[in-house]
This record gives structure tokens, sequence and C-alpha cells, in this order.
């Protein structure tokens, strides 16, 4: 390579080659792509959910999808083949080398966590129509079986009214059309992902009121800003990440809250509370060791009463190398599936899996 022609440029050619439909960002700094991984999964992309960095400004060479937490990570000469599966050339071995070069030059890798780089900041968040509010209020707290104020269920980022927050924060660009977000507003109650990009919505007429084919399910995702990683819901708690810690995570949003009241007291010390909401018991816990870093994790998982054998059995399977302990939790309540409903209707049925 000739002085003026540097790693970034030929990088940025090679994937433009690699990856047909390639576009650059506005600086230049990234290469945007069809998520191959979503691609080799089965989902179409032609929305260029994937940006590799260049490296510039000595940052590491990361890829990331915005649409899936485990379609990222440091662009190396393997991740770089695996990426490739699909490519109509073949990889310039020269490439691979430069790649890896590159990255053993390159030792900051600890100061881009991308939970840091990746968070928005957010004003705290507060309510509109005090009627409708009350009625989202009276629902959550129906279904865990308390009676919790406001204040209390804004701790938890709990959003009663996406409008709201959404002028309260400045943010005047909807990623959905205005009679969604009027919709959203009135029927839906919304968990704020841990990164504040992006919020799951619980449906509070599903299969009562017709919102139309768009609104019609149980759960919404509406994203934020678009090109951020979703992020998980987790209830906000204080931790210290280099001591030991305890991770509860459950399947869905009214688990964990009934989880956290009704199992744990409230308690917000060195405790992790989370949900999948669709996603899996695999890529959260993937999230916690490698994007968040925590060292010593006890995990304690609290799961449907459906979920397949085999799902157990992975993780059981992946994780029993990495000597973590990992309990699993069932709702032993006859006629309960699982935890998100009121504590005299939760039998902890509990044992170590690993
Ligand atoms: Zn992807």
């Amino acid at each position: 390579m000739e002085d003026n022609y540097s790693f970034q440029d030929y990088l940025r050619q090679s994937l433009h080659q690699l990856f047909p439909g390639s576009k650059d960002d506005g600086a230049k700094n990234n290469v945007l792509i069809n998520c191959p991984l979503c691609i080799k999964e089965g989902r179409a992309d032609t929305n260029h959910h994937m940006s590799i960095c260049l490296g510039n400004d000595g940052k590491p060479l990361f890829y990331n999808c915005f649409r899936n937490t485990s379609h990222r990570g440091i662009l190396t000469s393997d991740t770089l083949i695996n990426l490739a599966w699909n490519s109509p050339i073949a990889i310039d071995p020269m490439l691979l080398s430069a790649i890896d070069e590159f990255s053993k030059h390159n030792s900051s890798y600890s100061k881009y966590r991308l939970i840091k780089d990746n968070k928005i900041n957010l004003s705290h968040l507060n309510t509109n129509s005090a009627q409708i509010n009350e009625m989202k209020r009276q629902y959550i707290c129906n279904r865990i079986g308390l009676d919790l104020p406001f204040e209390e269920l804004l701790k938890d980022k709990i959003v009663f009214s996406i409008k709201d927050l959404l002028w309260r924060n400045y943010i005047h660009q909807y990623t959905r059309d205005e009679r969604v977000i009027n919709l959203l507003d009135q029927h839906f109650v919304g968990f704020l992902s841990n990164n504040n990009t992006s919020i799951s919505m619980r449906n509070m007429v599903y299969n009562t009121v017709n919102l139309g084919k768009s609104l019609n399910y149980r759960y919404i995702k509406y994203v934020i800003l678009q090109g951020m990683p979703a992020g998980y819901y987790i209830i906000p708690s204080i931790c210290n990440i280099t001591q030991r810690l305890e991770i509860v995570i459950s399947e869905g949003h009214f688990d964990i809250l009934s989880i956290f009241y009704n199992l744990y007291n409230a308690d917000r010390y060195n405790r992790i509370y989370s949900c999948i909401g669709g996603n899996s018991y695999l890529n959260i816990i993937k999230y916690f060791l490698c994007d968040m870093g925590i060292v010593d994790p006890i995990f304690h998982i609290f799961i449907d009463n459906d979920v397949k054998k085999y799902v157990i059995n992975e993780l059981k399977k992946i994780l029993s190398p990495l000597n973590i302990e990992v309990y699993i939790h069932m709702n032993g309540y006859k006629e309960e599936k699982d935890f998100g409903v009121p504590k005299e209707r939760i039998k902890d049925y509990s044992y170590r899996l690993i």
C-alpha cells in the first residue's frame, strides 16, 4: 500500500466489492451493508442494518447489526470470512492479514464498550393525560397484584405516554406515522430499554379492540432512534460489576416486574433484573458477559412453563464450560404458566442447572 492510500481506503473499497449494494455513511467512517448474518438466518435485509467501522481515529474495527444484538463484534480475519459467506468474490488474503495487523496495533478495545457508546440520554419521564395514565397504572398494578405509585413505576422506566416522552426529549422525528403514535399513546404501556433506544409496548386492548393490522399484536417495539442496538428492558439498580452479581432474567416484562417486587422485595442493590422480551436467553446472557463485562455472575432464569427442554439443555451445554452458576425457576402454582401474576399466585420452584 502506498502512503496516500490508507488502510481505511483499502478496507472500504474491499468491503464494497465483497458486499454488493453497500454504501458509505456521511462521514465515511463506516460502511453500511445488508446484514449477511440476518440473511443467513433467513431474514432478508435490504436496509443496510449492519455497519462496519473502518477504524478511523484509533477506533477498533467494529461490525454491528442494528436488528440483532448477537450480530456484532470486532472485525478480524475470521469474522470477516464469516460475514462474507455469501460474497460474489473470494476475499483477498492480503486484506485478511491487513485487518489482523491493524487490530494488533490497536489495543484500545476496552475504551469502546458498546453499552457506553450506544446509550442515548433521555430526561426524566413524566406523564400527561391523568385519566389515561391512571388506567395504565392500574393495568400494571393489577397484573402484578400491587398498588404502586407513578413515581415508583417511572423509576422502573415504564412509559405511560410515548408522545410525552418524545416531546420532552426534543425527538420530533417519529419512526412510525402519527396515527400509529396516537394509538400507541392511548392503548399501550411501554418499557424503555436500558440504552433508551427502544420501547417495548404492551397492547392493553389486545383481543378486545381492533387497532388495525399493524397494531393488533400483544407487543409492539417502538424504535426511538434508528440505527442503534435495541438493548433490553432492565430495571434500574446499582451494581458493582467487579463484584459477584445476581442476574435475574425472565421471559416477559410483567414477569420481571412481579419477580422484582414480589420475590426480591424491590432490592435495587447488586442485582440485575431483566427480561428477554422476544429475544433468546442465550443472547441476553452473552450480552451481560461480553458487552457489559460482568465478571462474576450467578444467573437466575425464570422460565415460562412451556419452554422446551432442549432450550434449557442447550443453555447447559454452552454455559457449563464457563463454570457459571445457573438456576432455573418455574412457577409451580396450579393453572399459572409464568411469573407475571400477583404474589399469591406464585409458587417459586427452582433447581440448580449448572
Ligand atoms: Zn443482523
